[in-house]
């Protein structure tokens, strides 16, 4: 039975979602919005530390609580994302208990802060392997079950502004959110003709992973920028109503919602037969080229 649809949408009715690292923050509303949207969700989460150490179920149990409360169907699954054994687990529990995957969150995460010169191979790499490595074990079997049923779906990723923007500190960080921001665009084309859609968003909240930034200063944390602020844009992008939708990226905070672009400039163009630039020549132009 689908849960009540107390914020009128029910756009997503009958449809089954998986959401990783759903047991708090950015997830969990994820994955109440969609299961309030009519959606059966399969509830991941690792259930370890920011840091990534540790796990335990309880944080993916305690929101399947909550959906079944509201009237909802879910179920728990504490796998990591990390590996491809994990991923092909979450995807079997998906297909186990409800039959079909339509929807898949790519939302699970750690932070490992570190200036660069101080940032050591662990750090690296246990962040890539969560972020970046984690969406390829997860999408790779649901891409390939939507394909094989042949009625398309929906995929949406989590990038970040460290990523396309930049941000100190978070060199490991921000190479995974621009790669899953490329792994974005090579999806959504990839998908095309099968109707499967890859989009992603770019979200700022106030979550255990962003409590102690310094960006929040004296707002009403949980009011002006929680992260139930991001979810009602994913619910949309996993709706027949996005169906248009593809490769997008949507920077979400608060009551903000903007697409981010990348964006090619006129720039300047020599003409072919005039030969190479030369270094001195750009310099002269560098101000065009930048303009
Ligand atoms: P969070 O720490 O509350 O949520 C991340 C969840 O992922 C946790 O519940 C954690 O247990 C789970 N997780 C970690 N490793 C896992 C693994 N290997 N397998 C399965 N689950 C795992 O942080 P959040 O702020 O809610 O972040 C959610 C997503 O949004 C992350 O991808 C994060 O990078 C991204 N993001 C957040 C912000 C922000 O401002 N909060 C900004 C940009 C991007």
């Amino acid at each position: 039975m689908a849960c009540a649809k107390t914020d009128g949408t029910g756009l997503v009715d009958g449809k089954v979602a998986i959401v990783t690292g759903a047991g708090g923050g950015i997830g969990r509303q994820h994955a109440l919005a969609l299961a309030k949207a009519g959606a059966k969700v399969v509830v991941n989460d690792l259930g370890g530390a920011r840091d990534g150490t540790g796990a335990s179920s309880s944080m993916a149990d305690h929101v399947v609580e909550e959906i079944r409360a509201l009237g909802g169907e879910a179920v728990a699954n504490c796998d990591s994302v990390a590996t491809v054994a994990g991923a092909r687990s979450l995807t079997q529990t998906a297909l186990d208990t409800f039959g079909r995957i339509d929807i898949l969150v790519n939302n699970a995460g750690i932070l490992r802060d570190k200036s660069f010169v101080k940032m050591d191979e662990a750090a690296w790499d246990a962040v890539i392997a969560v972020h970046l490595k984690g969406a390829f074990c997860v999408t790779q079997p649901v891409f390939q079950h939507m394909k094989e049923r042949g009625e398309g779906g929906s995929i949406i990723n989590t990038s970040s502004t460290s990523g396309l923007l930049g941000n100190f500190g978070q060199a490991n960080y921000g190479a995974a959110k621009a790669g899953i921001a490329g792994f974005t665009r090579c999806l959504a084309i990839e998908g095309e003709r099968a109707g499967i859609r890859t989009n992603a968003i770019v979200p700022i909240a106030f979550t255990r992973m962003t409590s102690d930034l310094p960006i929040f200063g004296g707002q009403n944390k949980e009011a002006e920028i929680g992260p139930q602020f991001i979810s009602p844009m994913v619910v949309f992008l996993a709706s027949d109503a996005a169906k248009s939708i593809n490769g997008r990226f949507f920077f979400l905070s608060g009551g903000q919602i903007k697409e981010m672009r990348v964006v090619m400039n006129e720039g300047v163009t020599k003409a072919a037969d005039a030969g190479l630039w030369t270094a001195e020549e750009i310099a002269a132009n560098i101000e065009r080229i930048l303009a």
